[in-house]
């Protein structure tokens, strides 16, 4: 007889060994877990989408190149749209740049999880690096993996999820130079600048023209539009088309290019919310340094790590008083890592964390 567990046995042994991604919901009052920004932006002007032509055309497929949301984001970082490819959240890139090119995979950790996770399911070796104590990158590990392994490529996530730092600028240019095309063990340095817009850094767009082998993600989720999964990949042209040539045709739906378009047009109010995110974020650090038992590290991005006694006792804690975080067991042991809400929202977390500490 056959047995349902016997499919197991037909699946690619890196498939396997994965469990899918936990990003179930978990009820509760304060979302503080997910690193969303609390504002839902361009609700005002979302009205005028409603006698809108995409609403005409839902027979028809939407534009395979996005032509309209390129041609937004090109205006609004000032690159052209021949350097950018958009995807169906960052998430969605980074499984194209690792199905174009393949593994070794080189990323430090702790790190946004995805890259390791994507590795393993299209079966490509991955190598993780420990940060150093100040949560920067370990060059000297990292350049003999990079001599070692010739990994194809280098995910830097900065600022980092879930530390919340920059990594160093000198020794992220370190990197791209000693991975040049041209030299002995040549890589592509991906820089996810999905938290850039709260950091006080520049990033490294401006570096762009000058390496070939940089290649930087962006992406509207951690900035009120997480619900309409856009990203964007950023990198020379010649990289670009050969992303593109594993790239699903209608991967952006009609609704997010629109919306998202619209969005980067109307910077306002998203600038706005991020100056207010940014702030509170602050605000939140400070009274966050006054808890006894609570260690926070300083952050570039809308989250903060914290460091606590008995991480699991506190989570569970905060969830049975309504306010979720992200428990980093597994990633960053003995570490809770919440994100930046609204005022009201932050002073219910840290009201309530004071009590579940006694
Ligand atoms: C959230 C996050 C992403 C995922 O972005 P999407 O565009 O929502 O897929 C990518 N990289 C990092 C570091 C993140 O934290």
């Amino acid at each position: 007889m056959q047995h349902t567990s016997d499919i197991r046995k037909l699946v690619r042994p890196g498939v396997r060994d994965l469990s899918a991604y936990n990003a179930k919901e978990i009820p509760c009052r304060v979302k503080l877990d997910a690193n969303e920004s609390p504002y839902s932006a361009f609700s005002n002007q979302l009205s005028a989408f409603s006698n809108k032509k995409i609403f005409k055309t839902l027979n028809r497929y939407p534009d395979p190149e996005a032509k309209g949301l390129k041609s937004a984001l090109s205006k609004n970082l000032k690159i052209r749209p021949e350097n950018i490819l958009v995807g169906n959240g960052s998430d969605e890139l980074i499984y194209y740049l690792i199905t174009t090119f393949g593994g070794p995979i080189l990323y430090p950790v702790p790190t946004f999880s995805m890259y390791g996770i994507i590795a393993k399911a299209l079966g490509e070796k991955d190598i993780a690096i420990p940060l150093d104590g100040e949560f920067d990158i370990d060059m000297e590990r990292t350049m003999s993996a990079v001599k070692r392994e010739r990994p194809k490529l280098i995910f830097l996530s900065s600022p980092n999820n879930p530390t919340g730092n920059c990594f160093s600028t000198e020794r992220i240019l370190k990197i791209i130079e000693i991975t040049s095309l041209v030299s002995r063990h040549p890589s592509l340095v991906v820089v996810d600048e999905a938290y850039q817009p709260f950091s006080s850094e520049k990033g490294f767009l401006p570096l762009l023209g000058d390496y070939t082998n940089l290649v930087i993600m962006r992406t509207l989720s951690k900035i009120g539009f997480a619900g309409l999964r856009v990203g964007f990949l950023i990198a020379d042209p010649i990289i670009i088309n050969e992303v593109n040539k594993v790239r699903l045709p209608f991967n952006l739906n009609s609704y997010s290019q629109s919306i998202a378009a619209a969005a980067l047009r109307n910077r306002k109010e998203t600038a706005l919310n991020i100056k207010l995110i940014v702030s509170e974020r602050e605000r939140l650090f400070n009274e966050l340094e006054k808890i006894k038992g609570i260690i926070p590290y300083p952050s570039e991005a809308n989250f903060i790590l914290l460091r606590v006694k008995n991480a699991d006792k506190i989570y569970k804690g905060l969830l049975k008083k309504g306010v979720l975080v992200r428990n980093m067991k597994g990633i960053a042991d003995g570490c809770l890592r919440v994100t930046v809400g609204t005022k009201k929202e932050n002073d219910i977390f840290l009201k309530t964390v004071r009590k579940v500490l006694g």
